[in-house]
């Protein structure tokens, strides 16, 4: 392979990640950059991957919901009952002690009217 720094022949590729970008380069050329293992590469990002999926709600979901179920005067019980889930979760939505799934989120959205899901 040829070095993308230096562009020197080399029998050996070495990643590193200068300046925020990844080259291949030569061993001689890894001293400028940060040496990045092939293997810790991908399995670094996909924590982040998994993280960014669960977080979807918006910030202040629990208020939201309790401003357009007050708007509506519905009481947690009706709610509740619409949604077919019990008091308790509205009332530990609301107050954001439970998170709703993506799939009773987005009743609550329809439901509601608001927007619950980034
Ligand atoms: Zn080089």
């Amino acid at each position: 392979m040829i070095c993308e720094l230096c562009g020197e022949f080399s029998d050996r590729r070495y990643k590193v990640r200068i300046e925020g970008s990844v080259l291949e380069v030569c061993e001689s050329c890894t001293s400028l950059g940060v040496k990045m293992p092939e293997s810790g590469f991908k399995s670094k990002s996909l924590p982040k991957l998994e993280e960014a999926e669960t977080d979807f709600l918006v910030e202040g979901f629990g208020q939201a919901i309790k401003r357009a179920r007050d708007q509506r005067q519905w009481h947690q019980r009706e709610l509740a009952q619409k949604l077919n889930e019990k008091e308790s979760i509205i009332s530990k939505i609301e107050t954001g002690k439970f998170e709703p799934d993506a799939k009773l989120a987005r009743k609550l959205e329809k439901l509601l009217g608001i927007k619950l899901i980034e």
